[in-house]
């Protein structure tokens, strides 16, 4: 092996080159030792991949833009933020990824983040690259004015970045239909244009249909595939869901509709639990009252509730961790574990820690990877962008078959790439097939 790629000896030496270049970045290493051990064996034996450096390229994104945020709070007092974007790679289509407004938003989550929308932009088959932004402004209890005057302190400068053939933002944490209304509004003003730069805005207002059910949807599409593949079907199963947001309840929505009995949502106080199901109506109430008392919808809908608890030792077959990153460790994934859980669909973004994962593994429960199981989002995204440049809008069953055959390609890709003998590894099978479609653009560029 030449001195140049000495670093994909094992896993270890990719890590060792790796970190001094990404220093203290946790969340970032994770997502990218997940995949290099996945990806590794391909790289080795695939001449150009290993030459051309491909996975040490990709390791590293295009740019990243950090920026002041001066918003003035409803007492006249400016406020300072910091603002982001990471533009990972446009190899495969314009920048795209969404914006994360949370307390916890750094480098390092934004990195990981717009890593692992790189693959799973790949797996849509869509032409869109990878990207991630956000600010570490906390949305919560604060005034609607005041979260309009972030935003368009945010997007003043943010506009110059992107555009509908550069980066197309979206939301994801703490950034809905209501914040992408305020950003896209600015960025109108600022450009003097409609045109789709973001996605996830109103419908009415150049949204798509169906985007704001996309990401819990196509994840419980997903499922479906993983449990046809083992000739068994979500009707009668016990489904424990985290998270009370957009991926939360969608997600609860579809499961239910298909006749599972949907037994939790939560939030960083506590976990909703209603033994016997949630109704589709339960559900409704969850979906149009819920701004952060999860406790108060959970006297309204007669549910127990259970103060600083975790979804997991409720007993289910199937988690679906749909709240953020890292949320689900080693203890959590013992507890599901004993109580027979068998499949995981990652509906949030690395919801898993390390060591829950291989917990997980080793005790053949299934894994859906976040990247392939909650990709509908973007891919209705992707859509929208399509809708904003035809000057057309697609109507809702159109979007939902095109969300099912997405979802569909989607399983296809993952199983083709994840099967070890008798069994499918999904996690390895999305990272092989995602990286595989990116390292054959990367490679078509030359060197750059
Ligand atoms: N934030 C979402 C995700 O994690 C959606 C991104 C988008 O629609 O651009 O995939």
């Amino acid at each position: 092996m030449s001195a140049s790629h000495d670093e994909l000896e094992s896993i270890e030496t990719f890590m060792e080159w790796l970190e001094p270049n990404h220093p203290g970045e946790t969340e970032f290493l994770q997502a990218v030792r997940g995949v290099a051990e996945n990806v590794l064996d391909t790289v080795r034996e695939t001449e150009n991949y290993r030459e051309q450096r491909i996975l040490q390229r990709l390791t590293e994104p295009d740019r990243i833009i950090r920026f002041r945020v001066v918003w003035e709070d409803d007492d006249g007092i400016p406020r300072i933020n910091r603002g982001y974007r990471v533009q990972h790679s446009n190899a495969l289509g314009p920048y795209k990824g969404g914006l994360r407004f949370d307390p916890s938003v750094n480098q390092s989550i934004l990195k990981f983040l717009a890593f692992e929308q790189l693959f799973k932009n790949s797996l849509t088959g869509l032409n869109l690259g990878a990207g991630k932004g956000g600010s570490d402004f906390n949305p919560k209890g604060r005034s609607d004015k005041e979260i309009m005057r972030f935003c368009h302190a945010f997007m003043t400068e943010l506009a110059r970045h992107i555009g509908q053939l550069t980066d197309v933002p979206a939301g994801d944490i703490g950034v809905g239909a209501r914040e992408i209304g305020y950003l896209f509004g600015q960025y109108k003003r600022l450009e003097n244009q409609f045109a789709g730069a973001l996605t996830g805005k109103s419908v009415g207002a150049g949204g798509s249909e169906l985007r704001i059910e996309a990401t819990g949807y196509g994840a419980i599409y997903f499922l479906c595939g993983m449990l046809a593949e083992d000739g068994e079907e979500i009707d009668g199963k016990r489904i424990a869901v985290s998270g009370a947001g957009n991926v939360a309840v969608h997600a609860a929505e579809k499961a239910q509709s298909l006749g599972a009995i949907v037994t939790t949502l939560s939030n960083r106080s506590g976990t909703l639990v209603k033994e016997d199901g949630l109704s589709a109506d339960d559900i409704g109430t969850v979906k149009s009252r819920y701004v952060g008392d999860l406790s108060a919808i959970a006297e309204a809908v007669s549910a127990r509730w259970l103060q600083g608890e975790k979804p997991w030792r409720v007993g289910c077959d199937v988690a679906v961790p749909a709240a953020t990153q890292n949320e689900l460790d080693e203890r959590d994934a013992g507890d599901l574990i004993d109580a027979g859980c068998r499949y995981v669909l990652e509906a949030a973004n690395m919801p898993l820690t390390e060591a829950a994962a291989a917990a997980f593994e080793a005790s053949g429960v299934a894994i859906a990877p976040g990247k392939a199981a909650n990709a509908g989002g973007v891919a209705v995204s992707g859509f929208e962008i399509t809708q904003n440049r035809l000057g057309r809008s697609w109507p809702r069953e159109r979007l939902d078959t095109e969300l099912r055959e997405t979802m569909a390609g989607i399983f296809d890709r993952c199983k083709g790439r994840g099967r070890i003998d008798d069994r499918i590894d999904y996690r390895r099978g999305a990272d092989i097939a995602g990286f595989d479609r990116v390292a054959r653009a990367v490679l078509s560029f030359g060197t750059m």
